[in-house]
């Protein structure tokens, strides 16, 4: 295993250099914004014009008229011409890995490690070209090319990684051939464990040891799977996975090592359970019943939903009839969640599918349905950012993030255009984010001079 991911940080570095010239050459000291009106990440509208300063990593001033440039910067002038800026996009919930291979692709007995994370790495540049400053993957070996991101060699957002999924046998991160037999009984482990995308655990020890394992290799939060899922193969909708035991199990390691469990739930009753065991976020939960969505809100737990697509017609039967039930159920979510004000996240879950992650950015286009252009923009950025600080001490990005303000880490877009007036422009950051900068770096300027 060790040995492998060394040998994937390598392939990963080599996939990078290309796409590391693309950027500009040298990291910016300090980039002025000139003109801008800002969206801050929290408010209702815009700002009047200003100038925003970018020291380093983060932002420095924000003010009309001439702002006072540190002592030694000289200022890259950007000249936003009442442009809006605004922070980076967050997703959270992402599969970098498995988002850049079709299913095919993935379970082909010839892929290896390398190719794989070659193509997550790809997916991960491209995910920050389309202005997604910060993701946090919800499972798959992301280990790897978030260390190649921060060292520079390779370019794409932060990455809060969870490394492999935790499940128990026969639950959602049950990735096995329908051959494979179980390693405890006649078989051996499975090939999505020894990639890292998932642990198969079952019992109290087991849990134990796939969650501290994650969390060696760095992990920031660890995901679990809680209950049925739709694109899963064994487990109907309507199961709960984990027993009591074995979920705080894999709490109390989680909050030894100062950090918080997430899980994957649609159901009242697995998520009931996940709640009894101290699990802090839920990712999806499109059939809870309204008692549960409020007492979410009660509990101060995080609500990490999505606006999910009907499954492709090319998918099984059964497949295609457990993804209805969940889309079906996205409507009611978001109403109960808006209602009982729930600690609302958002993100894709794009997987297996890399032709869809080109409307990553549009697909928060289809929060219309519930929110205004200010209230949607402010979940994908600063709403989406507060679920970070759970994870405490293992936070790797710690400062402000999803929000324009003084101080605050400079993860920011220029848009062409007013996307509170027009909100459109989200869907398309080809052609309408015309400035892209992460950590005070900028990726993308397309802005004449
Ligand atoms: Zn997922």
């Amino acid at each position: 295993m060790h040995k492998t991911l060394i040998l994937l940080a390598a392939v990963t570095g080599l996939a990078a250099t290309s796409a590391w010239a693309q950027a500009p050459a040298a990291p910016a000291s300090a980039v002025l914004f000139e003109n801008v009106r800002v969206f801050d990440g929290k408010s209702d509208r815009l700002s009047a014009p200003v100038n925003v300063l970018v020291v380093g990593g983060k932002i420095h001033s924000i003010g009309a008229g001439t702002i006072a440039v540190p002592k030694g910067a000289q200022p890259t002038r950007i000249a936003g011409n009442g442009r809006t800026l605004m922070p980076g996009l967050i997703d959270n919930h992402v599969h970098i890995v498995m988002t850049a291979s079709t299913k095919p692709q993935m379970v082909d007995s010839k892929a290896t490690f390398a190719a794989l994370e070659a193509r997550g790495a790809e997916e991960a540049r491209q995910m920050l070209m389309r202005g997604f400053t910060t993701v946090r993957d919800l499972g798959g070996p992301s280990f790897g090319i978030r260390k190649a991101i921060d060292s520079g060699k390779a370019v794409g957002p932060r990455i809060y990684p969870s490394g492999a999924m935790v499940s128990q046998t026969s639950g959602h991160g049950d990735s096995r051939l329908p051959t494979e037999r179980s390693r405890r009984f006649f078989g051996k482990t499975s090939i999505g464990e020894e990639m890292g995308f998932n642990f198969i655990a079952d019992g109290r020890d087991e849990v134990l040891t796939a969650t501290r394992e994650n969390l060696r290799f760095g992990a920031s939060q660890i995901k679990v799977m809680a209950g049925g899922g739709a694109a899963s193969d064994y487990d109907p909708l309507d199961v709960t996975q984990y027993t009591l035991d074995e979920m705080k199990a894999a709490v109390e390691a989680a909050e030894d090592w100062n950090t918080y469990v997430t899980v994957h739930a649609y159901t009242t009753r697995a998520v009931r359970r996940a709640l009894e065991a101290g699990v802090k976020v839920i990712e999806h939960g499109q059939l809870l019943d309204d008692a549960t969505i409020k007492l979410l809100a009660d509990k101060g737990v995080f609500l990490s939903l999505q606006v999910l697509d009907p499954a492709p017609a090319t998918a099984p039967e059964g497949t295609r009839q457990k993804k209805a039930q969940v889309v079906s159920g996205t409507d009611s979510a978001f109403k109960a969640a808006r209602q009982h004000k729930v600690k609302l996240l958002w993100g894709t879950d794009f997987l297996f599918d890399p032709a869809q992650n080109k409307k990553q950015a549009a697909e928060i286009l289809k929060l219309r349905q519930w929110f205004t252009p200010a209230e949607a923009l402010k979940l994908v950025t600063h709403d989406n950012a507060q679920v970070f600080a759970l994870s405490g001490p293992r936070n790797p990005y710690p400062g402000k993030l999803g929000v324009v303000e003084e101080g605050a880490l400079a993860d920011l877009l220029l848009v062409d255009g007013d996307p509170l007036a027009n909100f459109e422009l989200i869907g398309d950051p080809e052609k309408n984010f015309v400035v892209i900068m992460k950590d005070g770096k900028v990726f993308k300027n397309t802005v004449k001079r």
